[in-house]
């Protein structure tokens, strides 16, 4: 009864909740990577009263209905008993309304999830909240097959379909999109020029740099003049801002004022100078790695009370490692536009919808031949692995693999404040 009471009184603000008395959460705060220590005599108990019952891999989760984080895992054990059916147990315990049972486990905190094998053996303990891809990862991890023959295949493309033909002065430096003659964008390097699609990829460009002097980067600059085809420099030039059917912005860039005034009659939009164009552009960043984005372009992202939004659906995930927060996101299938909806609680998924999205991690060979990420244009998430492959079959030229949306997450949430600091950056990215 003194566990009863003492667990109810216990506050609620980290990922388990302690149950005795005297013994400190001390490891909650990290409960996400955290393996509980094998509890003194209660685990052995146990394990040899399942033992001979159970002929299927189990999991239990011991934990209370009025837990935060035992909340959060109660529907993700709920779909994981309906589609694991016949390959595993998943059994939830109520140790505030059944004491007896923390202590037949030798349980310490709320919730625990114990692993056992088909033999009954126990084979691993986690303390926290545990997403549906953890479980899953774990029972991989310990050589337990609950996937029953029907493990996911995973696409790997490792070398291009077909290669890209297209001239390189003809592609963007930045997205990787065709380069349109009228809009096209050209910044001078000391040994090469670089070719972007338009003065919004070139903002993006310069919002990737790490340390630029704005000044010094934008001496650089030529865009394409709209009536005429020619380059003139960015900084001089006077720009049409309006928007397409779908309300993203468009950039039209004039060498001459008057010419604007004439284009803007036909179609309506904004006439702004280059600096007030470029604090337009920049004043919508990604949360993650600060580039510069149009919400049309986006993942919402939520944290706390408020709305940012990351360049891609991977930044998104990482929206979570950068503020240590939990976040909720709303992520757009590449293929269909659909929208995805992900939930983290602790660094971990804590919910997925819909249940079979999939992440592809774009990749590419760096130049020491190891495989890099392919940047925040290659990335996506998607429904299902339908809508990925289909989207694959359109690029061709497109290297990668597929992973979990928790394998996603887990890859930020990894990463140190250092290499946060330059994620995406021009030079940087790894
Ligand atoms: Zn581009
Ligand atoms: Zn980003």
């Amino acid at each position: 009864m003194k566990l009863v009471i003492v667990a109810a009184l216990a506050v609620v603000v980290i990922g388990a909740v302690a149950l005795k008395k005297g013994k400190t959460p001390t490891e909650s705060n990290t409960s996400a990577a955290t393996a509980a220590a094998p509890a003194p005599g209660g685990g052995s108990e146990a394990k040899a009263g399942l033992g001979s019952t159970a002929k299927l891999p189990k999991l239990i989760d011991l934990g209370a209905d009025k837990c935060i984080p035992c909340k959060m895992m109660a529907p993700i054990l709920e779909e994981m008993k309906k589609e694991y059916a016949g390959r595993m147990q998943v059994e939830f315990i109520d140790v505030w309304k059944n004491p007896d049972a923390g202590k037949q486990y030798g349980i310490e905190m709320i919730p625990t999830q114990i692993f056992y094998d088909a033999e009954g053996k126990e084979r691993f303990r986690h303390v926290g909240f545990f997403g549906k891809e953890d479980i899953l990862g774990k029972w991989k991890e310990l050589g337990v097959d609950v996937s029953g023959g029907k493990a996911a295949a995973g696409i790997v493309r490792e070398t291009p379909v077909a290669a890209d033909t297209r001239p390189r002065e003809s592609v963007c430096f930045m997205c990787d999109g065709d380069v349109n003659a009228k809009t096209k964008t050209v910044v001078k390097g000391q040994s090469e020029q670089r070719v972007l699609c338009g003065p919004h990829c070139y903002l993006i460009y310069l919002s990737s740099i790490v340390g630029a002097d704005p000044q010094a980067e934008e001496a650089k600059v030529s865009v394409t003049d709209w009536a005429s085809g020619n380059l003139v420099a960015a900084t001089a030039a006077t720009y049409l801002y309006g928007m397409d059917a779908k309300g993203r912005p468009t950039i039209k860039a004039f060498a001459n004022k008057e010419a604007a005034t004439k284009e803007q009659q036909s179609s309506p939009a904004n006439l702004l100078p280059w600096d007030v164009l470029r604090s337009k552009e920049l004043a919508t960043r990604c949360a993650f790695c600060d580039r510069a984005v149009y919400p049309e372009d986006a993942c919402g992202v939520k944290f706390g009370t408020t709305h940012g939004y990351g360049c891609c659906t991977h930044c998104s995930m990482g929206v979570a490692a950068r503020l240590k927060q939990d976040i909720e996101v709303e992520a757009k299938d590449g293929l269909t536009g659909e929208l995805i909806r992900v939930k983290t609680l602790d660094g971990q998924i804590a919910s997925l919808e819909p249940a079979t999205a999939v992440a592809w991690f774009g990749q590419k060979k760096d130049a020491e031949g190891k495989w890099a990420s392919a940047g925040c244009f290659k990335q996506g998430f998607f429904v299902n692995d339908g809508n990925l492959q289909k989207w694959l079959e359109a690029r061709p030229a497109m290297t990668g693999r597929q992973i979990s949306i928790a394998q996603a997450l887990a890859d930020k949430m990894k990463l140190s404040p250092e290499q946060i600091a330059k994620a995406c950056k021009l030079g940087e990215c790894k």
